[in-house]
């Protein structure tokens, strides 16, 4: 079994990989080729965690394997990352294991990756404007991967809590763009692209904020209860999902579908839309929005290229199970 630690990840997996394993993903899971177990998430009781499994098997890229990790509220004290995961991969041919591949870095990569996949099939080839709602550790991958799918000028950005826009800026200059911190009203107004990357409850944006022809990348609802645009929004938009079965019960669509304003029909996979084999955004007012709701897949695909790049630069450890 190979070992590919948190560290040389960084090192071997840049954006470009991560977005070209999870756009193939998508394209597979389209046509039925790669397809996700139930998810299971868990309570468990101790040190306040969250923690479970995400799992599936490709078999058009032959990956199969898991994602296991959760949430530990108390882990920022010990100075570690409250989000936690790791992947096992397994050989289909033969269910040994394959490699172990430490997953935090990785997660943030394939979930900017998403939403930069949706950018590039569905946002307004003229898109200038880039709007963040959210400033945590992820909305820097978040606004990296975004950046590079259209020509932005800006980035404008709303966070619930202020003192964290300082993300958005030091990233935006980083990246060699302009930022400013704007009201939501006025983010709605300007922005051409909106990334939601938070962990609310409630909804943030509204569907009068939203002007025509805007593409929305909902990043951050991956859990029943969460919500970060109001039901009426997704009605109003075209709507693409990574996995229709998760948007509609832990994702952006959970709202709007339990109420019954959207049936599973009115949703698009993305990766039909990668493979062209369904139509993406058809008119340059159309709104279209993209439920991100994060699919063990996604894991294993830039897993399975963190493996691939690891062996060649002699990087992976080896050792006997
Ligand atoms: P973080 O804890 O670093 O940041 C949380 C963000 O949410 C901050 O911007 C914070 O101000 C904001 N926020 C917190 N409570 C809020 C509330 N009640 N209303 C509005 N905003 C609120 O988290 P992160 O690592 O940046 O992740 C952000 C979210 O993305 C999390 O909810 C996480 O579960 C989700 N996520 C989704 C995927 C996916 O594949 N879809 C992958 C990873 C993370």
């Amino acid at each position: 079994m190979l070992i590919v630690t948190e560290e040389v990840c960084q090192r071997v997996v840049d954006r470009s990989s991560a977005f070209d394993a999870v756009e193939k993903v998508f394209g597979a899971m389209a046509t039925g080729d790669a397809y996700n177990f139930p998810v299971i998430r868990e309570a468990i009781g101790h040190a306040d965690a969250l923690y479970g499994f995400k799992s599936g098997f490709d078999r058009a890229g032959l990956t199969l394997g898991l994602k296991s990790g959760g949430y530990w509220p108390g882990n920022a004290d010990r100075g570690l990352t409250n989000h936690q995961s790791t992947v096992f991969l397994f050989n289909p041919d033969t269910g040994q294991p394959s490699a172990m591949v430490g997953g935090n870095y990785l997660t943030a990569l394939r979930t900017a990756a998403a939403s930069s996949v949706s950018i590039k099939h569905l946002a307004r080839k003229d898109a200038k404007v880039l709007g963040m709602v959210g400033a945590g550790h992820q909305s820097a991958f978040q606004m990296r991967a975004a950046a590079e799918q259209r020509d932005f000028d800006r980035v404008i950005g709303w966070n619930l809590h202020p003192e964290m826009l300082s993300r958005l800026e030091e990233t935006a200059n980083d990246i060699g763009l302009p930022f400013e911190a704007v009201d939501l009203d006025g983010l709605g107004a300007e922005a051409d692209v909106i990334i939601s990357i938070t962990s609310s409850f409630d909804p943030i944006l509204k569907r009068n904020q939203i002007r025509p022809g805007t593409h929305l990348a909902c990043m951050g609802t991956d859990t029943r209860g969460k919500q970060e645009v109001e039901a009426e929004l997704v009605v109003a938009a075209k709507v693409f999902t990574d996995e229709v079965a998760q948007s509609i019960s832990i994702g952006e669509c959970q709202h709007a579908f339990g109420s019954g304003l959207i049936a599973e029909a009115d949703i698009t996979d993305i990766g039909a839309v990668v493979n062209g084999t369904k139509p993406g955004r058809t008119s340059d007012d159309q709104i279209t929005l993209f439920d991100g709701t994060g699919v063990g897949l996604q894991d294993l695909a830039v897993a399975s290229a963190a493996v691939e790049l690891a062996v060649k630069q002699g990087l992976a450890v080896s050792v006997e199970v």
